[in-house]
């Protein structure tokens, strides 16, 4: 373990999403807790600045800090494919990443459906990272059996999950949903209706249909979607504590019905991830546009050299522009209160294949915030909404108590350089695997420095 920070930070554009306050600040730590924070301007200023969306103007400071990022999912592969990823490498991307807290998702090999396989998912070096298990909401992930929730939250669950594929059987899925209400968290689900998904490698539309690749339809996701509503406004009629969370929603008809469901008062969130808010099918044909950037039909249809790179195949699919624009909307209106990572790492073997045959999945948790600031940049997300997107956010989902910049508080921050830029390479990335389309990509946003509670966990 790293020694307990003490340093000064003068003059950083300071962001803090739980005081609601952002502005130039001085921030002091003595012994890893925080000392001092002084609003250059004062409180009431910051706190009109953090409404305004607390964005930097010209001539402020250029350097940000931010309570240390939390993902509410991510996959470190431990136990069973440590040689895509494993606690010690992931822990040590989520730190450059700038995250301090991780949740991890259960289809590891064997499935975190017990108590066993659950502690050895965070069992390792964390450098100073704090992991929180998610476990599988189903005996073997295989959707047939609600797993012993009481035990594993008992042993430190904080959600029930069988992500990487939805609870097809109904019965189960509410009969998970009510475990997990009992157990006082929430179920996390994966939604994907697999009889219109199955075999899917590209979002259905002219992208797909230009390439040759089977439709993965938007419908898929949102008949899932429709469904899970259907069963969660069923169970909160008796069990008014059920909690029901959506992950990685990608498409404008699953995000539109989810809004609707949360103005009926349904206690129903969702997230979206950092390539479907920046990323659209069309580099699947060797596009490399950002989504802001493309007009709806103004895709670039004929592949180029950079077509069908196998790290463009994610479950859910790369999207139209216009889904990826629902997802930042999503962000900016509440819909969906966190990005999450979906850090997806595999070994070259699974993905140095040809398209249809590469594993789904994205290592992002290193270049998360450096897309949401690319975003940010381009007049698409503010800084609050980022901010919030990845701390209290996910914090809420959780359960995770989070300080912010209060005085008092052990430290847990990032300090990032908006103007820096970085490229994501073999030699950038720590993390095992290097699985991502922004390979040798011009990004913005360099981690200085993560602290978790005091401790520094990546230091640049
Ligand atoms: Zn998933």
């Amino acid at each position: 373990m790293t020694d307990l920070l003490t340093a000064n930070f003068a003059d950083h554009w300071v962001v803090d999403p739980v005081a609601g306050l952002a502005g130039v600040a001085d921030v002091s730590i003595v012994a890893g807790k925080i000392a001092s924070v002084t609003w250059r301007d004062g409180e009431v200023a910051a706190r009109a600045c953090w409404a305004a969306g607390a964005n930097p103007g010209a001539g402020d400071p250029t350097v940000a800090l931010l309570p240390a990022l939390i993902d509410l999912h991510a996959h470190f592969r431990q136990p069973g494919a440590n040689a895509s990823e494993e606690v010690e490498s992931g822990t040590r991307a989520a730190a450059h990443g700038g995250y301090g807290i991780v949740a991890l998702m259960p289809n590891t090999e064997p499935a975190a459906d017990n108590v066993e396989t659950l502690q050895a998912a965070i069992a390792g070096e964390r450098h100073s990272v704090r992991l929180l298990p998610i476990a599988a909401a189903t005996v073997g992930r295989a959707g047939t059996q609600v797993s012993d929730v009481a035990a594993l939250v008992k042993a430190g669950a904080v959600a029930i999950s069988d992500d990487g594929s939805p609870i097809a059987d109904r019965a189960i899925f509410r009969a998970a949903l009510l475990a997990a209400a009992a157990a006082g968290i929430p179920l996390i689900e994966h939604c994907e209706e697999p009889t219109l998904t199955a075999g899917g490698e590209a979002a259905d539309g002219i992208v797909a249909s230009r390439l040759g690749l089977r439709p993965w339809p938007a419908a898929g996701e949102l008949r899932a979607v429709e469904s899970a509503i259907a069963v969660l406004r069923d169970v909160v009629s008796s069990v008014p504590t059920a909690r029901l969370h959506l992950t990685h929603l990608s498409t404008t008809a699953a995000l539109a019905a989810v809004r609707s469901a949360q103005g009926e008062g349904l206690p129903l969130t969702c997230d979206v991830t950092p390539h479907h808010i920046a990323l659209i099918d069309a580099w699947i044909a060797g596009d490399r546009r950002w989504a802001w950037e493309v007009a709806s039909g103004d895709e670039r249809l004929a592949p180029t050299a950079d077509a069908f790179d196998s790290n463009l195949r994610v479950c859910p699919p790369l999207r139209a522009a216009g889904d990826a624009a629902a997802c930042r909307e999503a962000l900016r209106n509440g819909t969906a209160l966190a990005i999450g990572t979906d850090h997806a790492p595999h070994s070259r073997e699974k993905k140095e294949v040809e398209f249809g045959l590469a594993a789904n999945g994205i290592a992002g948790i290193e270049t998360s915030l450096s897309v949401a600031l690319a975003a940010h940049h381009a007049g698409e997300l503010s800084l609050a909404t980022i901010a919030a997107a990845l701390t209290t956010g996910p914090a809420r989902l959780l359960g995770v108590a989070t300080a912010g910049l209060t005085p008092g508080a052990a430290a847990s921050l990032v300090q990032v350089d908006l103007a820096g830029v970085w490229r994501p390479s073999r030699a950038t990335l720590l993390g095992r695997s290097i699985n991502t389309p922004l390979i040798d990509r011009e990004l913005p946003g360099v981690v200085q420095l993560t602290v978790l509670e005091g401790r520094p966990a990546y230091q640049r």
